[in-house]
């Protein structure tokens, strides 16, 4: 059968990229279909399949796959390996979308160290610690392309100590004294960008600085992968990996390597042999930060997790939100407490979380807790009788220690998705 395969002209940071076919124009796997308009932030967008455009708009480009398909892709034409990652259409695939040839723009004078995150901290996402423990020596090349790229003096890889197999094989990997790992502790979130800094450089970045600041560059562990992959095949960033997991058949988690980008998030539940019984919402990204999503939705460069979450718990009448810099925002948590019936009658946020310029917040010195004891007392105050929050590790159990005192009991925006799976709730850490 025939499938559809949606490319929405946003796919991260930046403006929207400008398509360059026609409907009803043929094209093939890993042809260019949107190009990133020079003069801004943005990125090229390759088709993954090869069919026929069947539809475009500002907003998007629907591909008809051909019912066959072969794993072959239009080869990148550039040669620089910045250029290549410029060509490939290649942003941060943890998450946050940034193009990766603007990050990589700048070289480094002296020093410098690259901090590959391979934290992979939110809960449920297992691919990139899979695609370690399978490609050990590839991430340690892969490291070393980018240091070149950027002239850094030194690496460093962040993953947790929990992975103690992937660490002794990237350890076993490693021939050069200027590259090392850094054992994480298992909180969230570890992964964010400026906590890696704090925990390999020992340095806390204020939050309006960049990672440059510090003499670093701090990029995803698929991202340099793909970097590796553009360069070794000229090839186009038009595959992602990702894990789904949650209420489905058989095992809770599974993960995927090369999805084409532009399946539908539907189709990826029925790869992973579908939903098992009755949901609350289907999430794009991991528990803490993912967003609501729907079957017809797009796998996007930056879609690191599919989750099938549980059915909501039904809240109490009046409900407090707290909201952290580095969770679920007030609107996300505000969608939360809509779907279990509750009402919201105040909203506080986190003291570590800063607002920044674009009214998104950053945390001062994130998953270390400033004290929450003020912010539930004045949820209480304005009427919450229990709270739904998204903080940290470190800050769900303070707020632990004193929400059950005044007899507000506590939910998490993590709830739903680790329940699906059958993890521990984030709540008392100790
Ligand atoms: S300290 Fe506060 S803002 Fe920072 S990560 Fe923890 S809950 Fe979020």
């Amino acid at each position: 059968m025939q499938k559809m395969y949606e490319f929405p002209l946003v796919q991260g940071v930046g403006a929207a990229s400008e398509a360059v076919v026609n409907e009803g124009e043929r094209v093939l796997r890993g042809q260019l279909i949107a190009k990133c308009t020079d003069q801004s932030l943005g990125q090229n967008i390759h088709s993954s399949v090869t069919g026929v455009v069947d539809n475009l708009d500002k907003e998007k480009i629907i591909i008809l796959a051909d019912e066959v398909q072969s794993d072959d892709f239009v080869k990148l034409k550039s040669t620089d390996p910045l250029d290549i990652i410029k060509e490939a259409g290649i942003v941060g695939l943890g998450g946050a979308g940034f193009p990766t040839h603007v990050k990589l723009a700048k070289a480094f004078e002296k020093g410098g160290v690259v901090i590959v995150n391979a934290a992979e901290c939110e809960p449920i996402l297992d691919h990139n610690i899979e695609f370690i423990n399978e490609n050990p020596d590839y991430v340690i090349k892969a490291l070393k392309t980018v240091m070149k790229i950027v002239n850094a003096k030194d690496g460093v890889i962040g993953i947790k100590n929990l992975h103690k197999e992937e660490i002794d094989l990237l350890n076993k990997n490693i021939d050069n004294k200027n590259i090392s790992i850094k054992g994480l502790e298992n909180m969230y979130p570890m992964g964010e960008e400026r906590a890696l800094i704090r925990e390999v450089l020992g340095v806390i970045l204020e939050v309006d600085k960049l990672p440059m600041a510090a003499g670093s560059i701090v990029i995803n562990l698929e991202t340099i992968c793909r970097i590796q992959e553009a360069i070794d095949l000229k090839k186009p960033l038009i595959d992602k990996d990702l894990t789904v997991g949650g209420k489905i058949n058989g095992d809770l988690i599974k993960t995927f390597r090369n999805v084409p980008i532009g399946t539908k998030v539907g189709e990826m539940i029925e790869r992973a042999a579908g939903i098992s019984s009755s949901y609350g919402e289907i999430i794009m990204g991991g528990p803490f930060t993912g967003k609501r999503t729907t079957l017809d939705s797009p796998v996007v460069k930056t879609t690191g997790g599919i989750i099938v979450a549980e059915e909501f718990w039904k809240g109490p009448e009046k409900i407090g939100l707290l909201v952290c810099a580095c969770g679920a925002n007030k609107e996300r948590l505000k969608e939360i407490a809509d779907s279990m019936e509750s009402k919201v009658v105040g909203v506080e946020y986190c003291k570590q979380a800063i607002e920044m310029k674009n009214k998104t917040h950053k945390c001062e010195n994130p998953g270390v807790c400033p004290g929450q004891v003020q912010k539930v007392m004045a949820l209480k105050k304005e009427g919450a009788q229990a709270l739904l929050i998204s903080n940290c590790t470190d800050c769900s159990n303070t707020v632990m220690s004193c929400a059950p005192q005044l007899k507000l009991p506590v939910y998490h925006c993590t709830d739903g998705a680790l329940r699906a799976v059958n993890m521990k709730l984030v709540r008392r850490m100790k």
